[in-house]
């Protein structure tokens, strides 16, 4: 027997670290999971995965929702490509596999939205068998624990050693085990190496080589962009537009107005974006404040002004739909934080 799989099983069985998602292993729960877990942190999607379980028990419930319904769930945890491809899939299961979750990889990795990594994770989670599921924290233990530099051959490197680790240990409880280590333990800035439950066998730790099996993040700089957007208000309700399915953000309402160009004021870029989204011609009637929010590639500042209709009837040019809402009613509608964050300082008098 493998000792590494070993001393991985009976730390994974000691920590027992307990997810929702951990309760039920079946492939509906590790499809959901896995692609909210993805660029997410396990402490932001957990209350996710709670109310999305509580919300859409199975693969069907999500078939024959409404997708405004589901970005509503789905509203704070971001990419929402992942929450229209989750959509999407469901309705493939429904009606191509008869309801019933493919078991293949093969079938898996041909579902929107499911790539490696998760075809990867339901095969080896819920029906144990050995793929072993790469991501940046395998990555990086494999790395050190094997001693591996050449970090372009890291992937196939990882599935290589662990798929060795699975002949001998339950495939789920490696990849979940792993997981763990990378997570809690092997962390990219000061592993915690002392209690490490494989340090016996690390390669990186025994030589006192961990920076030199340590994958580099890649650093980029994140561009900043001044946007504007109106509160057009016309007998206590205000307009709110749909974001275009495809493309960032695909399927939420937002408030109309856009990013600067060049050297414009804020209220100049919103009277043209106003114009050009939905041909009407604005007055602005005061300002509302700037927020500041974080995307993953960028970052806005964005500014809102109260405003009402000078001329002209709005019309949906550049979205999938327009609608007057009460501001009672933006809870019943699925927004980008940044949006969210903006209300919060709205002043309603
Ligand atoms: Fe990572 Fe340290 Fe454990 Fe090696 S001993 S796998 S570097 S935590």
């Amino acid at each position: 027997m493998d000792k590494i799989s070993i001393a991985l099983s009976r730390w994974y069985n000691t920590k027992n670290y307990l997810f929702p998602w951990r309760e039920d292993s079946s492939a509906y729960s590790v499809w959901i999971s896995e692609i909210m877990l993805q660029q997410t942190q396990v402490s932001t999607a957990t209350p996710y995965f709670k109310s999305w379980m509580n919300k859409f028990p199975c693969v069907k419930s999500v078939a024959t929702a409404q997708i405004d319904d589901i970005l509503k769930t789905w509203e704070g945890l971001g990419y929402y490509q992942r929450a229209h491809n989750i959509f999407f899939t469901a309705q493939t299961i429904i009606n191509k596999y008869k309801g019933v979750f493919p078991k293949t990889y093969d079938e898996l990795i041909q579902l929107k939205g499911v790539g490696d990594y998760t075809a990867s994770a339901i095969m080896s989670i819920s029906y144990n068998k050995p793929y072993p599921s790469i991501d940046g924290n395998l990555k990086r233990v494999i790395a050190r624990l094997y001693g591996i530099n050449d970090f372009k051959t890291i992937v196939e490197q990882s599935k290589k050693h662990i798929s060795i680790l699975m002949i001998y240990t339950n495939p789920s409880i490696i990849n979940q085990s792993l997981m763990d280590l990378g997570r809690e333990v092997c962390t990219p800035k000061n592993p915690k190496c002392i209690i490490c439950p494989i340090n016996t066998f690390c390669i990186g730790f025994n030589n006192n080589l961990i920076e030199k099996f340590s994958i580099k993040p890649t650093s980029k700089k994140i561009p900043i962009f001044d946007v504007s957007v109106g509160l057009i208000i016309q007998n206590n309700n205000i307009l709110i537009s749909k974001r275009k399915k495809e493309g960032l953000l695909g399927g939420l309402w937002e408030l109309p107005g856009g990013k600067l160009v060049a050297s414009e004021s804020f209220k100049k870029c919103l009277k043209r974006e106003v114009l050009e989204e939905l041909d009407i011609k604005i007055k602005i009637i005061n300002e509302i404040g700037t927020i500041k929010h974080q995307y993953s590639h960028f970052k806005i500042n964005m500014r809102g002004f109260k405003c009402k209709i000078k001329s002209g009837s709005p019309k949906p040019l550049v979205s999938d739909g327009i609608k007057w809402i009460n501001f009672n009613e933006i809870k019943n509608y699925a927004f980008p934080k940044a949006t969210l964050k903006l209300f919060n300082i709205v002043d309603n008098d």
